[in-house]
Parts: C-alpha cells; sequence; structure tokens
C-alpha cells in the first residue's frame, strides 16, 4: 500500500524546468496521469508484459550512503555510520532494508536514514538542507548565532535553490540568495563568479565573498536524525520494561499522555489509554499499519504496548506540544504571515501523503497537530477517531463531535473523506492566522450547523491576506468534489507564499 518514495524528498536535479507557463488548472491533468503511472502496483510506469527494447540486463548492486547514523537496537539490526557506504541485499520492506558493511556485516537498517549513493546528489554535503523554508532556515541559523554560517535549501521554485546566510555585521540577520544559472549551465550568486556546479560555487564562497554579506565559514551542527518507522525493524510491540516514563506532557480525549524514554536514549510520547474509550483490539491490529506510514509532517508512530492495561501508545516526542496552545502562548509578533503560512503548509504536506495514501483523518483540527523544534509541525492523532467508543464523540449530534471543524456531508450523514479532511483543514488555517481563536465563537454547536447549511463560512482573520483567505474559502465550498485535494491545495499555498512573501 505505502510508497517508498515521498513527493517531499529533496530534490537534486539542477536544471531549469524548461516546462512553459502554463496555468496550474492546465498542468495538473498531465501530473496527475505522471503520478498514477510512477506509483501503479509493482513500482512502475510500465505495466507487466509490456515488450522491452532494452535487452535483460544483469542486476546491479545497489549502493547507498548513510546520511545519519544509526545505532543497532535489537539483534538483526546494523549500525549506520555517517557517511559510509553499504550494499542493499533486501530492499522488499519499505521503511526497513537489509544491507551489508564493508566488514561483511549484514543487518536491518532504516531506509530513510540513507540515500542510494547514485542519486545522492547534494545530500552528501553537511550544508545541504533539502526542503526547509526561509522561516525555518533563519531560525536554525539564528540559533547557531555564528557569523557565516549557512545552508542550501531548496528554493520553492522546483529544481532550484537558495543560500542562507547568517551575518552579525551591524545587527545579526540571514541573508538569502538564489543560485542562479546562466546560458550555459554555470551556478553563480554574483555573475562575475560562475562555477560548473554547486559544490565548486559554495567553495569559491568559502574562500571569497564575492558579493556576498560574508565569506561562507561555517554550518549548523548535526541535524536531527528523523524517526524510524517503528523503533527496530519490524517492531510495533514494545516493552513497557524498556519504557521510563518522565512528566506529564498533557491530557486530551483517551487519557493521560508523558513523555518516555525507550531504552534510555530514544525520546518519545506515551498516550496511556483510558480503559473503555477505545475498542481496543481493532486498534491494535491497525497500529501495525499506521507505524508504516511515515512522513516528515506526520507525528510517527513507533507502537504500542498492548499486553498490560492500560495499552499505551508510543510516539515521537515533539517538544512544543500542541499546535493550538503553541499558537495562543507565543508573542503575535515571533508568528508573522510567512510563519503562519509555513506551519499551513506543512501540515498541509503531512495531509497530501495521507490522501495520497488514502488515509482518512477524521479529526484534523490545530488541537491534533504538533510543534517540534525550528516551527515544526506534524499532523497527529490521523484515523484514531474510527477506534472511539464514546458516542459523544462519535455521533454529529454528540457533544464532544468536532462540529466546527465539520462539513454538510459530515454534519448530515457523517460521510468522511479525504474532502472532509479539507473542509477541516480551511478551520485549521483559519485558527493558526487567528493564532489560535476558537471558530465560531461562543456560538453553540446547533448555530454552527444552521450557519454551515446555509452555506456561510467563517470570517476573514484580521490582517489576512486575501490570497490566503480564498484558499480557506475553496476549502469550504459546498459539495465536496468542488474541494480541491491536499496535493492541489500544496501547489496553491506554495505559490502563495513566492507570490505573496519572500522565498
Ligand atoms: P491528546 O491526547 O493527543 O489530545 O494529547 C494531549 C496533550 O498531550 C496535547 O495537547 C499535547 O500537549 C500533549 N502531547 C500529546 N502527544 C504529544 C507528543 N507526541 N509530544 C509532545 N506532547 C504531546
Amino acid at each position: 500500500m505505502l510508497q517508498t518514495k515521498s513527493e517531499d524528498e529533496p530534490m537534486v536535479t539542477k536544471k531549469k524546468s524548461k516546462i512553459p507557463c502554463l496555468s496550474l488548472s492546465s498542468f495538473l491533468p498531465a501530473l496527475e496521469a505522471v503520478t498514477a503511472a510512477v506509483t501503479m502496483p509493482g513500482g512502475g510506469g510500465v505495466p507487466p508484459g509490456t515488450p522491452s527494447a532494452k535487452p535483460k540486463e544483469k542486476q546491479r548492486t545497489k549502493v547507498v550512503v548513510a546520511l545519519y547514523p544509526f545505532k543497532a537496537i535489537e539483534s538483526g539490526d546494523l549500525s549506520l555510520e555517517k557517511g559510509a557506504e553499504y550494499e542493499v541485499i533486501d530492499d522488499s520492506q519499505e521503511h526497513w532494508w537489509k544491507v551489508k558493511d564493508e566488514n561483511g556485516s549484514v543487518g536491518y537498517i532504516p531506509s530513510n536514514y540513507v540515500k542510494e549513493k547514485e542519486t545522492i546528489g547534494l545530500q552528501k554535503y553537511e550544508w545541504y538542507v533539502g526542503e526547509m523554508s526561509r522561516q525555518r532556515a533563519e531560525s536554525v541559523l539564528k540559533q547557531e548565532d555564528k557569523e557565516g554560517c549557512f545552508v542550501v535549501r531548496n528554493s520553492s521554485t522546483k529544481g532550484m535553490y537558495t543560500l542562507s546566510l547568517y551575518t552579525k555585521v551591524n545587527h545579526p540577520q540571514t541573508k538569502h540568495y538564489h543560485i542562479k544559472q546562466n546560458i550555459r549551465g554555470e551556478f553563480y550568486l554574483s555573475d562575475k563568479h560562475c562555477c560548473s556546479s554547486i559544490p565548486e560555487l559554495i567553495n569559491y564562497h568559502k574562500h571569497n565573498s564575492g558579493g556576498l554579506c560574508c565569506r561562507l565559514k561555517a554550518t549548523p551542527c548535526d541535524r536531527p536524525a528523523p524517526p524510524t518507522a517503528g523503533l527496530s525493524h519490524d517492531k510495533w510491540e514494545i516493552d513497557p520494561g524498556e519504557l521510563v516514563l518522565l512528566e506529564e506532557l498533557g491530557a486530551g480525549q483517551f487519557g493521560v499522555v508523558r513523555r518516555g524514554r525507550w531504552r534510555g536514549r530514544t525520546d518519545t510520547a506515551v498516550k496511556m489509554m483510558k480503559e473503555g474509550t477505545m475498542s481496543e483490539d481493532d486498534f491494535i491490529d491497525e497500529a501495525k499499519v499506521m507505524t508504516k506510514l511515515q512522513h516528515q509532517n506526520l507525528v510517527q508512530l513507533y507502537g504500542v504496548c498492548s499486553k498490560h492495561r492500560p495499552i499505551y501508545i508510543v510516539t515521537e516526542y515533539m517538544r512544543h506540544g500542541s499546535l493550538f496552545n503553541y499558537l495562543r502562548r507565543t508573542a503575535p509578533d515571533q508568528l508573522g504571515p510567512a510563519v503562519l503560512l509555513d506551519m499551513c503548509i506543512q501540515v498541509c504536506k503531512g495531509m497530501a501523503y495521507l490522501e495520497r495514501h488514502n488515509y482518512i483523518h477524521r479529526d484534523l483540527a490545530a488541537r491534533n497537530c504538533l510543534v517540534g523544534d525550528e516551527n515544526v509541525v506534524k499532523v497527529a492523532d490521523f484515523g484514531l477517531a474510527r477506534y472511539v467508543l464514546d458516542d459523544q464523540y462519535t455521533s454529529s449530534g454528540g457533544t464532544k463531535f468536532p462540529i466546527k471543524w465539520a462539513p454538510p456531508e459530515v454534519l448530515n450523514y457523517t460521510r468522511f473523506s479525504s474532502k472532509s479532511d479539507v473542509w477541516a483543514f480551511g478551520v485549521l488555517m483559519w485558527e493558526v492566522f487567528t493564532c489560535g481563536k476558537v471558530p465560531y465563537g461562543r456560538m453553540k454547536n446547533s448555530e454552527v450547523v444552521e450557519m454551515v447549511q446555509r452555506g456561510q463560512v467563517l470570517e476573514k482573520p484580521k490582517g489576512c491576506l486575501n490570497e490566503i483567505y480564498n484558499v480557506m474559502k475553496a476549502c469550504w465550498r459546498h459539495a465536496p468534489e468542488e474541494r480541491p485535494s491536499f496535493r492541489l491545495l500544496k501547489e496553491e499555498l506554495a505559490g502563495v507564499a513566492q507570490s505573496v512573501l519572500a522565498d
């Protein structure tokens, strides 16, 4: 069911797009056809049995390079050393591959910690950070607070790159420079100094400021490794004896959530499920599938402790807690429109991944998203609503039902779909751009239902750009089929970011 490649993975192509200027709507059907072709079961765009012009090649050895270190946990796992090469022996499972190291030792490693040597491109350079917004680049560099500290990141124009450089001259600030290409395909920051590749260009500016505010001197310290899909190969049942429970992080629908340390080294959040609140056996089966959902904007499910009661749901730990609380407690001057839009884009990317895998969230709202370091936002609790036993939560007439996030077809027929998630996403955008206001204020649920049925929608948040409010309104179209998909929303929001905010 799940694909190996996420479309959010960093691009390594360097060529400027040759696509003529098409409108997004005329471009999308073609894009859809391409996506359908590359995601066909069997993993290829060519149907089985299609005659191939090429003679059968001997299967080549796949070699990968470790992007992050990994410490073997269970017997059967293999440790990874950053930068070292490994031969892939079995990549038939999506998230854990069997590889061989240079000493001939064989074991499983998380596939998101490595990159194929042939396609590694810029990823082998410590200064390349791939998908990182301007806002996050600024907060990472500010945190380092070193003169000449820099990163190269994907620009919001596909296939292009931006250099973000921190300087303390005059006052601390981050400058952003587009890496341009001339007609000969050479790269430059200032057209007096062209180089045949980006690494050469970076090297040049390490020695010469050449028009930049200062020389490139340092890169941020090692960035944290991403979570793995499960804590080890084929592991989703977690021994509670290996979890040390720490402080309480909060309490929600299902009970208390505490921070946990697994085997003394992996931070986790542990949701202790109040007994009788969920249909446990069904959920435990589903948890095996959920550990396999992996995206940088989804809170990773590590596994469950299902052998005792209460059962524990063990997930990735997110330092700043729920997005709703984060919006309410953070000073408004720290949350400018660019940061707020970046948060919405991140949620949209996580949701586009769920949509691609035909996975419906059913309770998307700011309270169900979490914030980590560098303003990273991830969607949590996807699909959990299906296992709740409380009628007050599951029936649209219930007091705990998320009415204010529900579209007409959910209110009328409890008809959930990715398009009902899109409606909820519009409300989430409204929560973000009001910095955590409650939608529809103090209106009673019955009044909200009436208002939605009449086709009335939430008002434009104060100071919100028309372009952004238009996206919210598209999410609130009465007929689900008229609402955009998350895939389209992602493109539209990126377009808004590019046209009205700096890249
Ligand atoms: P929930 O039961 O998911 O509504 O969680 C209740 C509260 O616990 C949230 O509002 C957060 O403050 C906190 N919390 C839940 N999951 C996490 C996590 N993965 N990392 C950090 N805090 C969390």
